[in-house]
Order: structure tokens, then sequence, then C-alpha cells
């Protein structure tokens, strides 16, 4: 994610080397994590092995795939990776199970060991899954660094049944993290810079992304009632989808710009601002660049809508920053200029001012918008 550079020249187009998803496809799971490799370091959370653990176990046993549970700590860290490598060293084939930090932890735990790596969600909440990347955070759950890897996950296996009995707040953070997806790869597109692969995007890439926001803006609201409802419906699956394989293959292939920059920012606060979900505050960084990039008012009302309905923050105080001073904000703003950062991807110029004012003018313009649907 480099900033603009004359010298690209390439398009360059990367993901996972097969993709499944349908309900109860966790049944099938040691058929296809055998292919990769007999003995697994499965990393997964006590809240999701106590859930889930035995259906996958089972399905394992089924196909004569030994196994070895590594528990997860809960975040993503330089540490976290560190010492479950240090557990894993037997392990032919490193499974991720559960939600977007253990799946990056056992991104990068795989690719130490350089073993293949299998990718289980058990939400819908990020685009993590499919991508060769990892964002790691400190101990403290501070964004510390994007680590890169050779290749994306050699298997992303996706259950709908058990993202149907998540909490619908999970579904609807992966909704704001992919509605996030084409704002921003259309801003490199425009500015010329590199996607996360390091080269142009491709035609394939752009499509994603569109296609990725369309489902969204016609299935999104659906999908989270049947979520609500704990049942799969065609809309859940068309979502499901959308959050996993479109915002994935979309974010990596097309590219990063502000969104999930002022999302890194966020992190660098203190507080109950740590409350919120990955998406939940990506959701508040594209409004956020949405602004910046001048979007006009029927456009920037349309999001507004979908984030409102699904009950994503839309202002400082749903972000839990009504306190927020200006030198927090600041502070915000430079961490998401800071270098290396996607903001640099912009076709334009941003100094910290503007971030912070348009994370101020996010909050009047949501404040202005409800206040006048409740008028009607
Ligand atoms: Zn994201």
């Amino acid at each position: 994610m480099a900033a603009v550079q004359d010298t690209i020249r390439e398009k360059v187009f990367i993901s996972p080397g097969r993709y499944i998803q349908g309900a109860h496809a966790i049944q099938r799971a040691g058929h296809h994590i055998g292919r990769l490799g007999q003995s697994a370091l499965i990393i997964a959370d006590d809240f999701v092995w106590q859930m889930a653990g035995q259906a996958l176990t089972k399905s394992l046993e089924a196909s004569k795939v030994s196994f070895e549970y590594a528990r997860f700590g809960g975040e993503a860290s330089s540490h976290e990776i560190d010492r479950l490598v240090a557990l894993g060293e037997q392990a032919l084939v490193v499974v991720g199970f559960g939600g977007g930090k253990t799946l990056d932890t056992a991104k990068g735990v795989a690719d130490r060991l350089g073993t293949p790596c299998a990718i289980l969600p058990t939400t819908a909440s990020t685009d993590a899954p499919t991508s060769a990347l990892s964002v790691i955070y400190t101990d403290e759950g501070v964004f510390d660094s994007y680590r890169f890897y050779d290749h994306n996950p050699d298997l992303v296996l996706v259950d709908t049944h058990l993202i149907a009995q998540a909490p619908p707040r999970f579904l609807a953070s992966g909704i704001a993290d992919a509605l996030a997806t084409w704002v921003e790869a259309r801003a490199v597109i425009r500015s010329g810079a590199a996607n996360m692969a390091g080269g142009l995007p491709t035609l394939l890439g752009q499509t994603i992304g569109e296609k990725c926001e369309q489902v969204l803006f016609e299935q999104a609201l659906l999908a989270w009632e049947a979520n609500r409802a704990g049942v799969v419906t065609p809309a859940l699956e068309a979502v499901v989808e959308a959050n996993t394989l479109l915002s994935g293959l979309g974010f990596e292939s097309g590219g990063l710009a502000a969104a999930h920059a002022i999302h890194n920012g966020f992190t660098a606060l203190h507080g109950a601002i740590h409350e919120l979900t990955h998406g939940e505050k990506v959701a508040y960084g594209t409004l956020t660049q949405l602004v910046l990039d001048q979007t006009p008012q029927v456009e920037l009302e349309r999001y507004l809508t979908l984030y409102i309905a699904l009950g994503l923050p839309v202002t400082l105080e749903a972000l839990k920053l009504a306190q927020a001073t200006d030198n927090d904000l600041m502070r915000v703003a430079e961490t998401a200029l800071q270098e290396g950062e996607s903001s640099h991807n912009l076709a334009y110029h941003l100094a910290p001012t503007d971030i912070v004012g348009a994370i101020r003018a996010v909050d009047a313009h949501a404040k202005a918008f409800m206040a006048r649907q409740h008028h009607h």
C-alpha cells in the first residue's frame, strides 16, 4: 500500500485458493482441511470453541485429520503470534476458527510455520478471511501495522448456519466494513495508487468492489433481519458473500484509502471507543471519507440511511466520543496520516485539520439528517 508512485505499471489481482460457503459447511471442513495437511493446529477462542468446536472436531475425526487446539488470547499481536508458533511446530496445517482477530493471528502463525492456512470465520464481521495480510495490533489493542504474506489462505470455509446464530451486530459490522470497500477502491482507481498487493487494480478488482456495494444496498437490511431471526435466507447468503469474499477481494485487489486510515486513527484513542467493533469504527471512517470526497448530499444520505437502519454509529456520541476534544481528534488525524497509511492513496492532499473538520461534519450531517427524518 505504497503512496502514489509513478513506477507502478502492472495490474495485480490475488485471491485465496478455494472459497466455500453454505449452511452447515463445517460438516465438510475435515475433508477440505485434510487436503492441505493431516495434522492441524486449530486457533480459536474459548467462546467459539465451546459453541462450535465439537462440530469441527467431529468433521476432522471423520476425515482422519489429527488436531491440537490452541486457545487464542484475544489480540492479533506479534506476541500472540510468537506464542502460538511455539505451540504449532508439529502442525502441517494451521486453522483459524473465529472472528477477524483470530483469523489474522492464524494467518501470521501459518506464515511463520510455512504451512498451508485454512480460515473458518464464525461471523461475517470483517473482510479479514480471504486476504494475504494481517492487521497487527499492540497487546493493548492499538493499531500497529499491516503484515503482508507471500500468499492468501489456501482455504476459506464459511458456514452460514453458524453465522445466522451469531449476534446481528457482527453482521452489521461486516456490512460496514464491506461498504467501505468500493468507497476506498474507487478512490485508489482515481488516484492511480497501488492496491494492497502492490499493483494497479484490475477490471476484476473494480467489478468486485462495485458488485459488493450493489449487493449491500439491495440486500443488507433483509440479511440483517434474517440474522435477527436466526435463519439462513438467500439474502443472508448474498450478504455473507459480500462481507467476506467480495469485500475481501475488493479491498485487497482494489485498495484502501481514508476510511480505514481513519479507523486506525480511532484505535489510538483511549477509552470506550475500544468497545466498538472494527466495522463500527470503519462505518464512521467511511462517512468521513465521503465528506472529504465532497459526496453529493443525496448520495451521502443513502449511506446514512443504511447505517442508521443497521444500528451503526453515525454520530460522535454513538462512537463514544461525545466528549472528544480537538486534541483527541488531532491525534486520530495524525495517526491516520502517518507514513505508509492508506490515506495517502487519495487523489488529493490531506492536512490533519481537514480530517478533524470532516469527522465533526459527519456528526453534524447525521444529526441534521435524523432530525429531518423525524420531522417527516
Ligand atoms: Zn476492514
